[in-house]
């Protein structure tokens, strides 16, 4: 028989902060019997209440807390939470939340496991953890309450569903909606198609970074690195660059690339090279290349503490290679998504490869994720992207 009031209590000294929401298994004590997935109360070593989450025994990171106060995780505690989020994004905006954004992203939102991207039209939902997942229908009538005529898709991470032990969903939730739509991001246009790609569809977190590289691009020869579907080298050539080299190894992603290319009107000045980053640097390198604005964006190379050394050498290496092909002046705006690699680490790596090419940079900008994917003081693991704008002297 399940327990009626699942707790989980956690063993004396390994209380939370009451700020940071993770709990690990090596921090329970015991839990109830309960449904992988299912709201369990936190409770103390003393049974005192902490708070209240989805708990999951197959993670190592077996529960997320989600309220602080002892209130049930239902409908309305739904409805809630998804109309903070839409209302922060909504700040300063006449209309509502843009039309292109991230509406709720997991912790920063105090709904861990859930994303829910916003592409125009279309609402498109995440769950990472098997708790959100079960929860989904609750999501999905909250969203339509906030945007009743937004068709909703859902669109699981497939490796955090076999982490935590769920399927996961790829559909649309109820109604179908337009199976590609059209977004416009400070002026540039690029076609999405919901359920494909990565992410949600866009790498959302760059958006004000792809506006910035396209405010300094003018007259300058633009190579963007690990480009997927273009979206910096659109902007820069939006924003008047000469040319713009793109580097990318996936073929559905340089078929988008090509697509928005055209659709911006730019893809004559276009350039791209399916092909592995690495080798294409050096490649670039001997033949002289050089350019004046250099974006590198490349996957997260750590997705373990364990795999933080080979990260180090290949971000080193794909800096080194830059320097030496960007000119005197010129810009480098260099990106780290890896959530291991701290921000000390990634300028202590830059840092490195410019003396070993010899090059001197200015600090422009430090940069990060875009504002809609909010970073919490108390939950460091919020802030992921890191990011450099540096100009050789
Ligand atoms: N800058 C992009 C997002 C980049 S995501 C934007 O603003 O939208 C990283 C991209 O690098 C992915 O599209 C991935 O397919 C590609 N990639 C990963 N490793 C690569 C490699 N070694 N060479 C070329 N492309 C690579």
């Amino acid at each position: 028989m399940k327990s009626t009031k699942p707790t989980l209590r956690l063993k004396r000294g390994h209380e939370t902060a009451r700020t940071h929401p993770w709990i690990f298994k090596g921090d329970v004590a015991d839990a109830s019997d309960v449904e992988p997935g299912s709201a369990v109360a936190v409770v103390d070593a003393a049974g005192r209440f902490v708070g209240r989450g989805f708990y999951n025994p197959k993670p190592a990171l077996c529960c997320r807390i989600l309220t602080w106060i002892d209130e049930p995780l239902d409908a309305a505690f739904f409805h809630r939470r998804l109309e903070a989020a839409v209302g922060l994004r909504a700040r300063g905006h006449i209309q509502g939340p843009p039309t292109l954004c991230r509406l709720v992203w997991s912790e920063a939102d105090g709904l861990p496991g859930l994303v829910v991207d916003r592409y125009g039209p279309v609402l498109v939902t995440q769950c990472l953890t098997h708790g959100m997942a079960r929860a989904r229908s609750l999501v999905t009538a909250a969203l339509g309450r906030l945007f009743p005529d937004a068709p909703v898709f859902d669109m699981d991470d497939p490796h955090s569903a076999q982490l935590e032990g769920f399927s996961a969903a790829l559909g649309w939730s109820g109604g179908s909606g337009p199976r590609t739509v059209r977004v416009t991001e400070s002026g540039a246009t690029f076609e999405v198609t919901i359920g494909a790609g990565h992410k949600t569809g866009l790498y959302l977190d760059q958006r004000e970074n792809r506006a910035r590289v396209g405010a300094l691009a003018r007259d300058r020869d633009v190579l963007d690195a690990f480009c997927y579907t273009a979206g910096f080298a659109c902007h820069a050539l939006r924003g008047g660059a000469r040319r713009a080299v793109c580097i990318e190894s996936s073929p559905e992603a340089i078929a988008s690339a090509r697509q928005n290319l055209e659709l911006n009107g730019v893809a004559a000045q276009a350039e791209i090279r399916a092909t592995n980053v690495f080798d294409e640097l050096r490649r670039l390198e001997r033949d002289g290349a050089r350019f004046g604005v250099i974006v590198l964006d490349p996957p997260p190379f750590a997705r373990s503490r364990a795999a933080l050394d080979a990260a180090a050498r290949g971000y080193k290496e794909i800096n080194l290679r830059s320097l030496r092909i960007l000119e005197r002046g010129g810009s480098l705006f260099t990106f780290s998504c890896s959530h291991h690699v701290s921000d000390t680490m990634f300028e202590e790596i830059c840092r490195d490869a410019a003396a070993d090419a010899g090059v001197r940079l200015r600090v422009v900008e430090r940069l990060g994720q875009a504002s809609d994917h909010p970073v919490l003081l108390a939950v460091p693991e919020t802030r992921y992207l890191k990011g450099l704008h540096l100009e050789a002297f």
